[in-house]
């Protein structure tokens, strides 16, 4: 297998795996017990906390472990309208992630008022419209970081400026960024951060939420005292351990993402432009993830080219959901304006640190090809 979607899941790397072995054999003891077998792993805890701080130049106490990217996401947009409950406007971009935009408009059923940022045909925000949807009941601007499909990066630090002069609270969904670009939350002054530990090469049902010291935070789950109040729920020890391996591991390798990564996916991204006809890149080419390259096929379904591509053995995705057999355009893609026969071609490519040079030469070899044969057999 040739694996090109990193930005859906990541494998579980062998060193998060072995750091979590032990809490999934002999050391299965809860953290909350009063005896020294439970409370002895509470501090395996802390010291993932504490990784998983470094990662973003965070505190420690700031990291909140969660269930997953999405329970985060949806944390901080029920604590920021539930701890201030004068303030009935939330401000989101039109290619937040299902986890933030739904959220959203099942508040606006419940008679909060939404604002949506849009984007241009490049996936670039409009910066101009999110600073005037700014307004005095503005409880919370949630932007992410970066776009899982198209890889497209917003500027969080302005952002989280501009609303923080303001006096309104920032949440950010870092789910694609973490690992890849680096974040810093002393640089880029958001109230909420996002994180899963699955794109991290660490197990899926695990996230964070970073909530900044003094920011008063309504959890989402009502029930036992854990994460000292912040999130109810017997802690999931191996997997929390596994998050804070996962996070050393990351910092470690981030210049050979900016480098070795970007260098495969240029190369990847390049080819294809120019050895296929017709063919597009959707979105800017920068600031983007260095990993990721959303590109359409004009005459084709994406959907075609991913199943004659996973024969061959080789993973990618196109953000469209089949719905009936019928994929609907991926509503990123629509809401940067393209056609839905553009939306249809497109292909994501999204490279990891797992990924070689024969990958992509593989990928390569077999990409005219297979083109070439859907197009004649649609025509
Ligand atoms: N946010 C973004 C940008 C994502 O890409 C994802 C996962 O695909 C999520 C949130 C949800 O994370 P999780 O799968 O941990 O719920």
């Amino acid at each position: 297998m040739r694996y090109f979607d990193h930005n859906a899941t990541t494998s579980i790397a062998p060193e998060v795996l072995e750091a979590m072995m032990p809490f999934l054999t002999d050391r299965w003891g809860n953290a909350s017990s009063s005896y020294r077998f439970g409370h002895a792993v509470a501090e395996h805890i802390e010291q993932a906390r504490a990784d998983v701080a470094r990662l973003l130049n965070a505190a420690p106490e700031e990291i909140v472990f969660t269930g997953c990217g999405t329970e985060s996401n949806n944390t901080a947009l029920h604590s920021a309208i539930s701890t201030q409950p004068q303030r009935r406007h939330l401000v989101v971009s039109a290619v937040e992630h299902p986890a933030t935009l739904k959220y959203a408009r099942h508040l606006e059923r419940q008679g909060y008022e939404v604002s949506v940022v849009p984007v241009d045909r490049e996936g670039r925000l409009d910066l101009v419209f999110l600073e005037r949807s700014l307004r005095p009941d503005t409880a919370l601007v949630s932007i992410m970081w970066a776009n899982n499909e198209t890889g497209m990066l917003f500027p969080i630090e302005t952002i989280a400026q501009q609303c923080r002069e303001r006096g309104i609270l920032v949440h950010t969904d870092a789910v694609q960024a973490a690992g890849k670009v680096s974040l810093d939350v002393r640089a880029a002054p958001v109230d909420f951060l996002s994180l899963s530990a699955h794109k991290l090469h660490a197990p899926k049902g695990v996230g964070v939420l970073y909530v900044r010291g003094g920011t008063r935070l309504q959890p989402l789950l009502i029930g036992g005292g854990q994460e000292h109040g912040a999130r109810a729920g017997t802690e999931n020890v191996p997997y929390l351990v596994g998050f804070g391996a996962a996070a050393r591991r990351a910092q470690a390798r981030l210049a050979e993402y900016g480098i070795r990564v970007r260098a495969m996916r240029d190369r990847l991204e390049s080819c294809i432009l120019r050895s296929i006809a017709k063919t597009h890149r959707n979105g800017a080419e920068e600031p983007r993830l260095p990993n990721t390259s959303n590109l359409s096929f004009v005459g084709i379904e994406g959907e075609g080219l991913l199943h004659r591509l996973d024969e061959a053995g080789i993973c990618v995705s196109t953000g469209s959901a089949c719905t009936a057999g019928h994929p609907e355009p991926s509503p990123v893609l629509m809401a940067m304006g393209l056609s839905p026969a553009r939306a249809r071609g497109a292909v994501r490519f999204s490279l990891g640190l797992d990924n070689t040079g024969e990958d992509v030469e593989a990928l390569l070899a077999l990409l005219p090809q297979l083109v070439h044969e859907l197009r004649r057999a649609q025509s």
